[in-house]
């Protein structure tokens, strides 16, 4: 019997593991397919305190593997199919069939998941034909070509820059006429001249040429209804995120996003033993920072919760 199974990678997970294992709780880390979260496809982190030049993403999360792993942290390079509770107390994680682990307390930090426009061939083109939410995975692919980017948040501001490094010409398709980015963000990509922003329009189709890769997108201006079409190699995604808490099924309860819902002031969910750290929690924040905190307070959560059935 396992005392804590963290279930996920990104800040929140390796946050919980550090302080679990500090705290001499060996916990088991499962890390899933996104190994290191969504930061590790982050070029440059320049908020993350305590790095005045700022750090490469993968950098950032492959330290903070090494530093829970330090204090005894064990990680499974496996994707957690089922959480279910154990009569008597405590929870089931099922790999597969053959591979179950039992656990006192449970940690998810399963983070979440690129949003998509749910489009014709969306899922066929997706991360294969010119289709993607990963600049920093993918942008290099497009050097001297236009593409653009369909968003108007933080992640749409700095994808849009970052890409004009290899592109030709960025185009930043956004629902509304105003960014929802931060004001640095926001003012950094608009005084961007390879950045051309196309508003209040919507993306309504992709268009594949004759070699099976992105060629265009059919665009609906909303204010006017005018169709158009925009002559792209590659589309770039930054339309939001989606929390990962499918494996868990009905278990826990969710706010109607599908967030999971913590007790006030606390990373309690509804279930005894389970906590919730990290954007699979926080439709609001999502920071790398407010993700690492979250994940600290569910690691000081499932302490205080085994310490008190020992007690009892
Ligand atoms: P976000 O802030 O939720 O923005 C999503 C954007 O996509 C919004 O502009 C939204 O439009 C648009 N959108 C959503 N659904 C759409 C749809 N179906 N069709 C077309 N457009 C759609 O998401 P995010 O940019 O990924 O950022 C998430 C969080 O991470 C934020 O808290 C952000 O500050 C943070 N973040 C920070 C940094 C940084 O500081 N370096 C970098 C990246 C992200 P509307 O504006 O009309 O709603």
């Amino acid at each position: 019997m396992e005392n804590v199974v963290i279930i996920g990678t990104g800040c929140a997970g390796w946050a919980a593991a550090i302080y679990a294992a500090r705290a001499n709780l060996k916990p088991l880390v499962f890390a899933g397919e996104e190994i290191g979260g969504q930061l590790a496809t982050t070029s440059e982190v320049e908020n993350y305190p305590g790095f005045p030049e700022g750090i490469d993403g993968a950098t950032l999360m492959m330290q903070m593997m090494q530093q829970a792993e330090r204090f005894g942290t064990r990680t499974e390079y496996k994707k957690v199919a089922k959480v279910e509770q154990k009569d008597g107390g405590g929870f089931i994680v099922t790999i597969s069939e053959d591979e179950k682990v039992e656990t006192k307390t449970v940690i998810v930090a399963t983070g979440a998941s690129a949003r998509k426009l749910h489009l014709e061939n969306e899922d066929e083109y997706y991360g294969k034909k010119g289709l993607t939410s990963c600049a920093t995975c993918d942008g290099a692919f497009y050097p001297d070509v236009p593409v653009c980017v369909v968003g108007g948040g933080d992640s749409a501001a700095e994808e849009a820059n970052f890409l004009t490094k290899f592109a030709s010409k960025v185009y930043l398709i956004h629902r509304r006429d105003e960014l929802r980015a931060s004001k640095i963000m926001a003012e950094r990509v608009l005084a961007n001249p390879k950045v051309e922003p196309i508003w209040n329009s919507e993306v309504t189709e992709y268009r594949v040429g004759d070699d099976g890769m992105m060629r265009a997108v059919g665009i609906r201006n909303r204010e006017t209804g005018e169709e158009s079409e925009l002559e792209i190699k590659c589309v770039f995604l930054a339309i939001g995120h989606i929390p990962n808490t499918g494996f868990l099924g009905d278990l826990v309860e969710t706010h109607n996003e599908g967030y999971i819902v913590q007790a006030p002031h606390s990373t309690a969910t509804n279930v005894p033993g389970l906590y919730a750290a990290g954007d699979v929690a926080d439709s609001h924040y999502q920071q790398a920072i407010t993700a690492a905190g979250d994940g600290c307070r569910a690691a000081l959560d499932a302490e205080k919760f085994l310490s008190d059935q020992e007690e009892s």
